[in-house]
């Protein structure tokens, strides 16, 4: 098997001292329950493949897999071991090395023809009915709340007419992050990035809005290692937080999920909070691990596409904590989407996309 991208990390491998703190934080060594599937089990298999002294078999490649790249382990970890980089570099090793499940070959098949992940043949363009325009702000749906939850993409366009704003959509193909978790390489992962930075720049936009948390990483952390953005990312939220905002008030009990990708990956903790906080009426409950120890959904790193089994286990214990309040917010459709997977048939929690509750609260008269 190749390993060019685990020699890059060759350090970070031997920074592990295999000292099992990661163990009582991962979401998937907590369902799976072997060593091998925890933060320590993966280094030791991805320097194992290295070195060459184990091959990629159908076991390795299973345990390499079961990854959400929540980063929690790198949080809880002594030594700040960078687990998701070096799961990743594994996971590009063993797709150069043509070793790809037909899952994942599916959903990179689609991106490549279709510009998305779900094998939906209408552009963007079909589907909300604007043609991208010159104009200050840029809204990048995501695939995710354009194709699955388009009640994310609706409030967040209603939202910009609602405030006066200068806004256009975008011919946006989808950013790549799933292909980079799942182990494509940069030059895949270039290509939409190269596609999306000319749509935005052919509309002049200077601030660009994601409601998906999994695009902004891959505008603020990923594609600037290919070419330097002349607009700045922000998500939807992080905006929305600094406008004047009139809002109704809701008179509920509201806990906030933070998506890892924005979470952990980002450091975006207080915008949501500071957003909740405008809405009156609003009881506000932390749930027991929040902000930088926020337990994962569940759904990421192409573990639902794979293991949807264990990815719904993770978001029942999830939205276990999240039944102190009425409401689960979140900023992230995927987040909702498996969320929701994880609620049981009794439970009364109700699970939203913070820009459809402001949507909805938004006053406009
Ligand atoms: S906490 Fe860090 S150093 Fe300790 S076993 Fe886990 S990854 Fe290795
Ligand atoms: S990134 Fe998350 S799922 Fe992956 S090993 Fe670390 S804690 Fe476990």
């Amino acid at each position: 098997m190749r390993a060019d991208n685990l020699k890059e990390w060759k350090k970070e491998m031997l920074n592990c001292t295999q000292c099992g703190f990661c163990k009582e934080i991962c979401p998937i060594f907590d369902k799976v329950e072997w060593d091998s599937s925890v933060a320590r089990g993966k280094m030791a298999l991805c320097y194992g493949l290295y070195a060459g002294d184990i091959e990629p078999d159908e076991s390795v490649l299973e345990r390499l897999y079961q990854c959400t790249t929540c980063a929690d382990c790198t949080r809880r970890c002594p030594s700040s071991t960078k687990v998701v980089e070096v799961v990743e570099a594994a996971r590009k090793d063993i797709v150069a090395s043509g070793i790809v499940g037909s899952t994942h070959r599916k959903i990179a098949e689609s991106i490549a023809t279709l510009g998305n992940p779900f094998g939906e043949g209408k552009s963007r363009r079909e589907l909300f009915g604007e043609d991208p325009h010159p104009a200050r702000i840029a809204y990048f749906t995501g695939c995710s709340a354009a194709y699955r939850n388009k009640e994310t993409s609706m409030a967040g366009i209603s939202i910009l007419k609602k405030l006066g704003a200068d806004y256009t959509l975008l011919d946006e193909v989808c950013c790549g992050s799933v292909l980079g978790r799942i182990g494509f390489s940069d030059e895949v992962i270039r290509n939409q990035a190269e596609a999306n930075i000319k749509a935005i720049e052919d509309t002049g936009a200077e601030i660009v809005l994601f409601s998906c948390a999994g695009c902004l990483r891959m505008f603020r952390k990923e594609y600037p290692r290919f070419k330097d953005l002349p607009f700045k990312s922000m998500h939807f939220v992080e905006w929305l937080s600094e406008q004047e905002l009139d809002l109704k008030p809701f008179n509920r009990t509201v806990t906030y999920h933070d998506p890892c990708h924005i979470g952990r990956h980002l450091g975006i903790y207080d915008a949501p909070r500071e957003l909740i906080n405008m809405i009156s009426g609003i009881e506000f409950v932390e749930m027991e691990d929040s902000r930088e120890s926020a337990s994962c959904c569940g759904g990421g790193g192409g573990v639902r596409s794979q293991f949807p089994e264990i990815s719904q286990q993770i978001a029942s214990k999830r939205v276990k904590q999240a039944e102190i309040a009425d409401v689960l917010l979140t900023t992230c459709p995927f987040c909702v989407n498996n969320l929701t997977l994880g609620l049981s048939e009794d439970s009364t929690l109700e699970i939203r996309d913070l820009l459809e509750i402001i949507d909805e609260l938004l006053d406009v008269e």
